[in-house]
């Protein structure tokens, strides 16, 4: 968890590698269907252009399906889901029906200040999703993926007024979950201030304890 901007996807690439579980990015599956140009694309377009979170039905129902696959019956990273109460309610019953459970939540935290910085100088990888950044993380090759040579480009919804609405939505829905996992006693916070090698080595002592 994190608003945007924080690392979470940029820590979620690293760990995915690190311990070969699957990234279930709701973003990604997002931005992936509308690539694809599927009904589920056209669906959540204009709220993610607009930063509005798209309706939780959709986004409950995709994970689900997701959850539902073979690979994930040895674990599962999940990044960016769930941004609402109405979603972690659904998750924890969607878990305990697989009879598995949420047993860490990975806060990471950053200013708002850096978070604008951050986004305004967000690239993307167009086939992978591999996050950089123009100044902090630049790729080796300008405008091309290290990870897989894939084109780097602005996502749509990096722009400053779409930034300003998924703030506002995540102060709103997104954050008061954190004391939500809080009190099932499985929220720790990793500062997204220190830096990605830090910020994964971070992670990786909590979800080696
Ligand atoms: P970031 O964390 O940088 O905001 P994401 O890639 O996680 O970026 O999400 C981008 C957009 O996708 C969100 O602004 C929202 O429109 C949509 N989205 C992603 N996950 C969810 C979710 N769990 N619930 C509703 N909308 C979501
Ligand atoms: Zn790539």
């Amino acid at each position: 968890m994190g608003p945007p901007g924080a690392g979470k996807g940029t820590l979620a690439k690293r760990l995915i590698a690190k311990y070969h579980i699957p990234h279930i990015s709701t973003g990604d599956m997002f931005r992936d269907a509308i690539k694809a140009g599927t009904e589920l694309g056209k669906t959540a377009k204009d709220y993610m252009a607009r930063g509005d979170l798209v309706p939780d039905e959709v986004t409950i129902g995709i994970v689900k399906e997701r959850l539902a696959l073979d690979d994930c019956s040895h674990g599962y990273l999940l990044d960016g889901f769930p941004r609402t109460l109405k979603q972690a309610e659904a998750l924890k019953a969607l878990t305990e029906s697989l009879k598995r459970t949420v047993n860490l939540v990975i806060n990471v935290t950053a200013d708002e200040a850096e978070l604008v910085k951050r986004i305004s100088g967000r690239r993307v990888c167009k086939n992978c999703g591999t996050p950089f950044h123009v100044t902090n993380m630049p790729p080796k090759k300008e405008g091309v993926c290290d990870n897989c040579g894939g084109p780097l480009f602005q996502r749509p919804d990096d722009n400053e007024a779409a930034l300003k609405v998924r703030l506002s939505n995540y102060y709103a829905s997104t954050k008061p979950l954190l004391s939500y996992y809080e009190a099932m006693n499985v929220l720790s916070n990793v500062d997204g201030m220190l830096g990605t090698d830090k910020v994964l080595e971070l992670a990786s002592q909590l979800i080696e304890a």
